[in-house]
């Protein structure tokens, strides 16, 4: 990081050139997630022999790259997924930014992109935040979502290091996705071919390359009626030495009587390579640690293997399984298919959201919009 080719790009050299022709908001209820953009966008370019250049924050634009471009050939790409909240003064809030900034550091290095001091980027961040701050939606559910994005652009159809990259950063206003009818619990249906990740791979890191090669099963989940599919890792043919991973694009949380302990229990995979480290789930297991620990709750990070999962359902000792990202925060999770059965996650008929997990998303949001005071803010 003293090499000052891998500075990073100089807040204090940031020029911004506001558009002339401003956007007009969209109505809250029309925002759709990804769909709509800000302004501006904010640019650095990286050049292995002259470093980063001065950022600029200027008119949201197409990007003009040469077709070798590495990012088009060998998925030289990187990205982060966060949101910038307005609190019930108009004040704006970003939430554990620092975490998703030194995620992106992580995967840029994974795939010989330049790392870049985390501060410099987080004020630009910051910067590039205030500036779009008119696009922040007012209210409960509402933010502007950022995605900070690290591409390698040199023009070279040889497989190596890139010389040159672009950090840029562009906001998307994004609404109540489950609108004023509350949650909806949705249906899995779990996979164990093809994988979403794997020991040794790059399933722990937010890399481009991670995303494209899931969407044909989500397809095919989706022609059976499943919301999403269930990512399981483990030998195809040996259902037992199935376990879960991560669902669509979120950890997996699972809030259960441990057979051992007869202990609550909330339960999510380790950290073992293979996983994604969310924010969200981090966010969750310290809440869970800080809270619902003194109320008698165990909180573990361990791998549940699809076995224990159906028979603690069958034996009624499972009480909710949910999804976890910052996209929802949580996604309640009725039932999920796997090796001919299905298995029943423990909500009542007609219940959409267990209470752990209503509770993990308002002691989330609450930090968020800024009801509570708290460090994360
Ligand atoms: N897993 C995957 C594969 C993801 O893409 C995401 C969304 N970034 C998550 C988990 C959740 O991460 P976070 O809580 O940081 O949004």
């Amino acid at each position: 990081m003293s090499d000052p080719l891998y500075s990073g790009p100089e807040p204090t050299k940031l020029t911004i050139h506001q558009t002339d022709s401003p956007k007009d908001l969209l109505p809250p209820d029309q925002l759709k997630f990804g769909r709509s953009f800000t302004d501006h966008i904010l640019c650095a370019t990286w050049d292995a022999n002259k470093g980063w250049s001065a950022p600029s924050i200027e008119p949201y634009k197409a990007l003009s790259l040469d077709p070798a471009a590495a990012v088009f050939h060998y998925a030289f790409c990187c990205f982060e997924g966060m949101k910038a909240y307005k609190d019930s003064k108009g004040n704006m809030r970003l939430f554990r930014p620092e975490k998703n900034i030194r995620r992106l550091n992580t995967s840029a290095v994974r795939i010989a992109l330049p790392a870049f001091d985390e501060d410099k980027v987080l004020k630009l961040l910051a910067e590039f935040t205030k500036t779009e701050s008119r696009w922040i939606p007012e209210g409960r559910g509402f933010a502007l979502y950022l995605r900070p994005t690290m591409i390698g652009t040199e023009p070279d159809l040889s497989v190596s290091r890139p010389q040159s990259a672009l950090l840029y950063i562009i906001g998307s206003p994004v609404g109540n996705y489950f609108g004023s009818s509350g949650m909806k619990a949705i249906s899995l249906e779990a996979c164990s071919s093809p994988v979403r990740a794997w020991p040794g791979g790059v399933g722990d890191k937010k890399v481009g390359g991670n995303y494209a090669p899931t969407i044909v099963a989500q397809e095919s989940a989706g022609t059976r009626g499943f919301q999403q599919v269930l990512w399981l890792l483990g030998d195809p043919q040996v259902p037992e030495q199935q376990y879960m991973t991560e669902v669509g694009t979120m950890n997996l949380f699972v809030a259960w009587i441990n057979p051992e302990t007869q202990t609550k229990e909330l339960v999510t995979a380790p950290l073992d390579g293979t996983i994604l480290p969310g924010i969200t789930r981090d966010s969750i297991l310290d809440l869970a640690q800080e809270r619902l620990v003194p109320q008698g709750w165990h909180v573990a990070e361990r791998r549940v293997y699809m076995t224990e999962l159906k028979k603690a359902s069958q034996e009624g000792r499972l009480l909710e399984v949910f999804g976890a990202g910052t996209a929802l925060i949580v996604n309640p999770i009725r039932s999920i298919s796997w090796n001919g059965e299905v298995i029943d996650c423990g909500l009542k008929e007609g219940q959409e959201v267990g209470e752990i997990t209503i509770t993990m998303k308002t002691w989330i949001e609450d930090i968020q919009y800024g009801e509570v005071e708290h460090s994360w803010r």
